[in-house]
């Protein structure tokens, strides 16, 4: 039996379900996070990556679209890791906490609404293919503009502008998308952030360039820096600096650290996975399956 959290208690999974006039079903008035727990064999240990850092970002996001939270981050946490530790995984996880607004009214706003939560996960292999690289395309879909509908919330209705992008790319042979702001600049994927080396130098766009503040990139960001001595650039990025880009990755929970080999066919470097990604990829996986003692302090052990 699976279990979901849903109007305040553990439930079996099938009893998690919302009415069809629910708020944020129709007007997509929902903030959510996406979060990884890995499974260690060796270890029998299930870890948590920074499970804190995405409840304090679903606490912003509730800021922003007026929903409250009735439940503090620390006791999100330790709701998680009970449902977690229920669901009894032996594989790696995807765990989805999602705030919504769930009167069940027709008429839009977001005050004199109810407010609920609910929580449930799922087991999650690979998202992109992280072993050979992936083939981009530059989206003819602007990314949302952040006074149009805030880019930095992790809102359920967004994914509307993400999910256009995503088929585009799909239905045209590509694995992934690239969105541009209106202005022209370089934001994210469709569900990841992206970093461009290009003569010795790492950037990655600034927030406010329409990204979500991933917190894979601040993971990126630390381990350059510690790992590798490498200060990454938050500046915004024109289309064709990603075409002359020595190398380019996309990351974000669900993408880990993913390649990118070739952008609207155009090929990076030498069309295979780069140096810096390459050694990025192994110190970050050996931290988030809990291989690396100095990075114990971002993951959350369930058992
Ligand atoms: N951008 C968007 C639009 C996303 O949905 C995600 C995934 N949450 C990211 C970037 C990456 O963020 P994170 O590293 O926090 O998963």
């Amino acid at each position: 039996m699976k279990y979901a959290f849903f109007k305040g208690k553990i439930v079996p999974f099938p009893e998690a379900k919302i009415g069809v006039m629910t708020h944020a079903f129709n007007y997509g008035t929902g903030v959510f996070e996406g979060i990884r727990g890995y499974w260690n064999d060796q270890k029998s240990q299930m870890y948590i990556l920074k499970l804190k850092d995405h409840y304090e970002r679903l606490a912003r996001s509730c800021k922003i679209m007026k929903i409250r939270l009735h439940n503090s981050t620390e006791d999100l946490c330790k709701i998680t890791l009970e449902l977690a530790k229920k669901n009894a995984y032996k594989e790696d996880i995807y765990i989805r906490p999602l705030a919504y607004k769930s009167s069940e009214v027709i008429g839009l706003g977001l005050t004199g609404l109810d407010d609920d939560l609910t929580i449930f996960l799922s087991p999650f292999g690979e998202y992109l293919d992280i072993s050979k690289g992936i083939r981009v395309c530059t989206s003819s879909w602007w990314r949302i503009d952040d006074n149009a509908v805030p880019a930095r919330a992790k809102i359920t209705g967004t994914y509307v502008n993400s999910s256009l992008a995503k088929a585009e790319a799909i239905e045209n042979g590509f694995d992934e998308a690239i969105m541009f702001s209106s202005d022209g600049h370089v934001s994210e994927g469709t569900g990841e952030n992206i970093f461009v080396m290009r003569n010795g130098k790492l950037m990655t766009p600034p927030f406010c360039d329409n990204i979500l503040e991933g917190i894979t990139r601040e993971c990126l960001i630390e381990l350059l820096k510690n790992e590798f001595g490498i200060e990454v650039l938050e500046r915004s990025i024109d289309r064709t600096e990603l075409y002359i880009a020595d190398e380019i990755f996309l990351c974000g929970t669900g993408a880990q650290v993913s390649s990118v080999v070739e952008i609207d066919r155009r090929q990076i470097g030498n069309g295979k996975i780069g140096e810096i990604t390459k050694k990025l990829q192994k110190i970050y996986f050996d931290v988030v399956k809990g291989n690396n003692p100095k990075y114990l302090s971002w993951l959350t052990p369930v058992y």
